[in-house]
């Protein structure tokens, strides 16, 4: 990219740039914060959480001063809760060792947890004005473009290739605000799907505009059909009429959350016998499944699920104990329906939430 390309491009953003939360005199902390929610989700999505995140946790103190569960319960619907665990155990690192403050370099930024190259590259350039490059699917797509590239951007050596050209093409000042214009140009202009060609501030120098190639590029190779998975769920009731729900392990898929304990059917075993398994295997216990209540499906980035949610009177522990036992799980409560809004839950649990309470409505 030329000093011509890139004034285009810098005069481009500064007219058509989104005013949002984020933009507003951010500190390294709320940029940091915006760049880690953005991650898979959209700006749309994404202005609501960031508003209310902040109010509860308005500095990276506030952040490492809190427990884990209040930390999940404002991530609540925004996916992918590995951010949010990563966002508090930096938090809580940055305060122990760096009082309390970011590091700018992008090598101190990548020693904590969550932040990988992209997020270093946003924070060190936006936030601290350093002369850092970065590259997330938007600027993947426009160089690939504008290189008019036949190299697969899945592969390794591509995507070192990339990096390069990022720092290659990296302006001397303004790395921030040159990097924030190229993830717009990507997002309004050079999509996915029929960019705006015509709109585009880098057109005089793109190969793949001059070439006709815009839709075959960026090159990637097929992705394997996404698996799916039947998933159980019980909702175990007592004699006092409460739901007993589990929390997930900390490590892995919605690490920390709660859900209606169950988990995935294996080989070809029924639903029943599935859940059945599934309740001695993570709390040691017995149930009788009832009726199915809801079926709930769901989307994760690698597989998709089919979560059935089933109702069940609590029989017991199995021998010898005499209460749940959190073998597969951080812990266990028995709570009654209302109390569920105070615990973090996942999207699909969420509907069998709202399920319950349908059904509550009709009752009344
Ligand atoms: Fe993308 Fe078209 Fe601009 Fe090339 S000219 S960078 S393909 S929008």
């Amino acid at each position: 990219m030329n000093n011509d390309s890139i004034a285009r491009l810098l005069r481009w953003y500064r007219h058509n740039r989104a005013d949002l939360p984020w933009r507003r005199d951010a500190s390294p902390y709320q940029v940091w914060l915006s760049e880690v929610m953005l991650q898979q989700t959209q700006v749309e999505t994404v202005i609501p959480y960031y508003q209310r995140f902040l109010a509860a946790f308005p500095s990276i103190a506030a952040l490492a001063d809190a427990p884990l569960d209040a930390v999940l319960k404002r991530w609540e619907g925004l996916g992918y809760y590995s951010r949010a665990r990563n966002l508090h155990r930096a938090a809580r690192l940055l305060v122990a060792e760096y009082n309390g403050a970011l590091p700018s370099q992008v090598d101190d930024l990548l020693k904590l947890p969550g932040i990988g190259p992209y997020t270093a590259g946003a924070i060190a350039s936006i936030a601290f004005g350093r002369s850092a490059p970065l590259l997330d699917g938007n600027v993947i797509r426009i160089y690939a473009r504008l290189l008019d590239l036949p190299d697969d951007i899945s592969k390794g050596a591509t995507r070192k290739k990339l990096w390069r050209i990022a720092a290659e093409w990296l302006p001397e000042l303004g790395a921030g605000e040159y990097n924030q214009a190229l993830m717009e140009l990507g997002q309004k202009v050079c999509r996915p799907r029929q960019p705006r060609c015509a709109e585009c501030p880098l057109r005089y120098n793109c190969r793949a505009f001059a070439a006709g190639t815009q839709a075959a590029r960026p090159v990637r190779s097929k992705r394997s059909p996404t698996p799916h998975y039947d998933v159980t769920a019980g909702l175990i009731r007592d004699e006092q009429g409460r739901l007993l729900i589990a929390q997930r392990p900390l490590e892995g898929l919605l690490g920390g959350l709660w859900e209606f304990p169950g988990g995935k059917r294996e080989g070809r075993e029924s639903l029943e016998d599935c859940l059945r398994r599934e309740l001695r295997e993570e709390l040691a216990i017995e149930v009788e499944v009832g009726q199915r209540m809801a079926v709930v499906d769901h989307a994760f980035t690698h597989f998709k699920i089919t979560l059935h949610a089933f109702d069940c009177r609590y029989r017991g522990a199995l021998p010898p104990y005499s209460e749940p036992q959190a073998l597969e799980a951080l812990d266990w409560a028995w709570v009654g329906e209302a109390e569920l809004e105070q615990y973090s839950f996942g999207k699909a649990d969420r509907q069998v939430i709202a399920e319950l309470a349908r059904r509550r409505e009709m009752l009344l």
